[in-house]
């Protein structure tokens, strides 16, 4: 990683207050980067804190320093301070302030000097020093090498902060299936083992934690919602609040659904829509080639990275269904 190494370390040292900010619902690489970054930061200032739009899923919340996490809409008022009275904020997982939804505004406007550490496409004017790889496999990938260029390995990487790290790797690799699964991430991965994570223990908090109705949920949704595209090699499924609410499910219960329909050998993309207040929340997934960021990008507000992009769609469920297949036409032309 290319920066100026003793300047950064000395405006961390010196700041009066440093804020780590992920994207609008978080996920496994945006709280394990955001708390990776946390504990190292806090071994050199003790000034800092963790500021994320809205909640994260339950099964993040074994990790050390999660329950300090600040929550912008629990919270607005303080949020904004923070953001405003931070000499340095770091932009983790989202290059684009649009990501951070309602807390955008405070994001634009604060006079912090920014640190952008992300992974996903796009080339941002905005940040002070970007440090984002573009194609990587997580933005845990780039702060676990961001924390070693500023310091040696063995003074700062602890088990809490390499959980942290590990997760993030585990959660943007599919559980290290993607083809962004290089071997510097299976090295970065035997580090964090020598560290003291157990994948055992990291897997059963991450992908073995359902309760009962959340696995019948997804059973529900494969078997009465999932709907095959053969000439497409495409399946979707809509859900709606009210089978949401059915099946009890919370924050981050929807996690992995999309990746169900995966599983399909005939099946190379797979979209979730999924039913929020005032919009319809769009997750694509694709195999190989098919470049379903640029998709999401020109017909859902949306983006990503090649294999994985999300999106939105402000019309009904009835109307974004229809204009779905009218725009899938998409994908024989490019
Ligand atoms: P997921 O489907 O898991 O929510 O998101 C898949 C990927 O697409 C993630 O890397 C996420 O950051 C990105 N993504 C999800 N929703 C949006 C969106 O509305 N806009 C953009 N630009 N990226 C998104
Ligand atoms: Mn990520």
């Amino acid at each position: 990683m290319n920066f100026e190494k003793e300047n950064i370390l000395n405006r961390i040292k010196q700041a009066k207050s440093i804020v780590i900010t992920s994207h609008v619902s978080p996920d496994g690489d945006a709280i394990g980067s955001s708390l990776a970054m946390y504990h190292f930061i806090a071994s050199w200032n003790s000034k800092v804190e963790v500021l994320v739009p809205n909640d994260f899923p339950n099964f993040l919340n074994w990790l050390e320093g999660s329950e300090n996490i600040r929550l912008y809409d629990k919270n607005v008022n303080e949020g904004k301070a923070l953001l405003s009275n931070a000499d340095i904020l770091f932009c983790l997982d989202y290059n684009e302030t649009s990501r951070t939804a309602f807390m955008k505004e405070a994001i634009d406007n604060s006079k912090a000097f920014k640190i952008l550490i992300d992974h996903h496409i796009g080339s941002p004017s905005w940040p002070d020093l970007n440090l984002s790889v573009v194609g990587a496999s997580s933005t845990c990938e780039l702060v676990f090498d961001f924390i070693k260029s500023l310091n040696p390995i063995e003074l700062s990487l602890n088990k809490n902060l390499a959980e942290c790290l590990y997760t993030g790797l585990l959660t943007d690799t599919g559980n290290f299936q993607f083809s962004a699964t290089t071997t510097k991430v299976h090295l970065q991965v035997a580090e964090l083992i020598e560290a003291g994570v157990m994948p055992d223990v990291v897997h059963n908090h991450i992908n073995n934690s359902f309760d009962v109705q959340r696995l019948q949920f997804f059973g529900y949704c494969i078997a009465e919602k999932m709907k095959i595209l053969k000439q497409y090699k495409l399946a979707y499924m809509f859900v709606s609040v009210a089978e949401m609410h059915r099946y009890n499910i919370q924050t981050g219960g929807t996690e992995g659904l999309v990746n169900e329909p995966m599983k399909i050998a005939d099946i190379d993309i797979s979209v979730l829509f999924k039913e929020d207040k005032d919009k319809i929340k769009i997750s694509f997934r694709s195999k190989r080639d098919i470049d379903v960021s640029s998709f999401a990008n020109r017909f859902y507000e949306g983006g990503g990275h090649r294999n994985a992009a999300g999106g939105v769609s402000l019309l009904s469920m009835e109307e974004t269904e229809k204009q779905f297949i009218e725009r899938l036409g998409y994908f024989n032309i490019v």
